[in-house]
């Protein structure tokens, strides 16, 4: 049965994290993995550039504890490697590393930009997730509009490059099709730990335009899985909900069983606020069981809040089927064609896109 370790995390103060740290991988027994020279590969949650108090992307004092614990049990060789969304260059990523505060992490690992990729079992990844000997997941528990969570599968997404993680969501446009992509991309990465940083985390329309809610827990696991069960747990997320996780059960990868170590896990109360695309504004959704019969007939759609747009095009840039045109500084978004994935609003630095339901 998977182990996930559990530690209260009130802040992100340094003393604390490196406590919390040792305490999980001694309780994962991690430092039994390691050998002299191996390359050491953190992927954090650099989904655009923002500053990490907003809850969108990793934060740096979660990186710097995991990395000095590395160097203290004799790793030199620390990489982070990260796709956000948009181009991948090394200036873009370079802007996305100032942005997100990690420039101030130089000491301690290696900022990558190696912005090369090559094919592993169907996916184009970048090559510093190829290169790794041993890989270390760093997501953040937030509120997803597409995937309703984002853990520590969904921040593997990040392994693919720049524009080809729209073209995954033209190719699977379904969510059970998306959400078993998901799988294959996180049985194709294996990540040796699945850490999800649960301190402050994203609820409402996550995951780059939601709210922060602190909960002030930090998670560890061998299994990215059973880390997402328990980090849905946390959430007060029906499981029925997660589609990633269904998708993972359905193929034996997961079945729940979870042993939990270290502190009591204490569950959201009230559960973290969905993505409006999720719920929708009619308040169709109910808990028990009606989610996939509402989902399923009104589907939620990107509409446009005129007043807040800035004309920036980032909606235009990463939508999958193309659909979004900027006209008079303004986004346009045709509803034809629409695969509902919400990646428009996922990028959208002003907040200027809703979900509304039915056609
Ligand atoms: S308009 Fe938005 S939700 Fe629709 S396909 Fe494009 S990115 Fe996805
Ligand atoms: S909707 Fe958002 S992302 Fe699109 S152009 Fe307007 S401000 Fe930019």
């Amino acid at each position: 049965m998977p182990i996930v370790s559990v530690q209260k995390s009130a802040s992100y103060d340094e003393v604390l994290l490196d406590r919390v740290i040792a305490a999980h991988f001694e309780a994962l027994r991690a430092a039994d993995d390691l050998k002299p020279g191996m390359k050491v590969l953190l992927k954090p949650n650099l989904l655009t550039g923002r500053d990490p108090a907003t809850a969108v992307t990793s934060h740096p004092a979660i990186l710097r504890a995991i990395a000095k614990w590395l160097r203290a049990h004799g790793i030199e060789h620390i990489t982070l490697a990260d796709s956000p969304s948009g181009l991948y260059t090394p200036a873009a990523l370079r802007k996305v590393y100032a942005a997100c505060k990690l420039t101030e992490l130089a000491d301690v690992l290696t900022l990558s930009e190696d912005c090369s990729s090559r094919e592993k079992n169907g996916f184009h990844l970048l090559t510093p997730v190829l290169e790794a000997d041993y890989i270390i997941d760093v997501a953040r528990l937030k509120t997803h509009g597409l995937t309703v969570m984002s853990a520590g599968v969904k921040n593997l997404f990040g392994c693919i490059p720049g524009l080809q993680k729209p073209e995954w969501h033209a190719k699977r446009p379904t969510l059970d099709g998306f959400s078993d992509m998901l799988v294959d991309l996180c049985e194709t990465v294996k990540p040796d730990l699945t850490f999800i940083d649960a301190i402050d985390c994203m609820e409402g329309n996550g995951p780059g335009g939601g709210t922060v809610r602190h909960m002030g827990f930090t998670l560890c696991s061998r299994s990215p899985y059973a880390a997402d069960e328990v980090g849905a747990q946390l959430m007060g997320l029906p499981l029925s909900m997660a589609p990633v996780i269904q998708a993972a059960r359905r193929r034996g990868l997961s079945d729940g069983s979870v042993v939990l170590c270290g502190d009591e896990l204490t569950p959201a109360d009230p559960p973290f606020q969905l993505p409006d695309a999720i719920i929708g504004k009619e308040k169709l959704f109910t808990f028990n069981g009606l989610f996939h019969h509402f989902f399923g007939r009104k589907r939620a759609y990107p509409k446009l809040i005129p007043d807040r747009c800035i004309g920036c095009g980032k909606c235009a840039e990463s939508c999958p089927e193309h659909i979004i045109q900027i006209v008079n500084r303004k986004a346009v978004i045709q509803r034809k064609g629409c695969i509902s994935c919400f990646c428009c609003q996922e990028m959208c630095p002003a907040r200027a896109i809703e979900a509304v339901r039915g056609r």
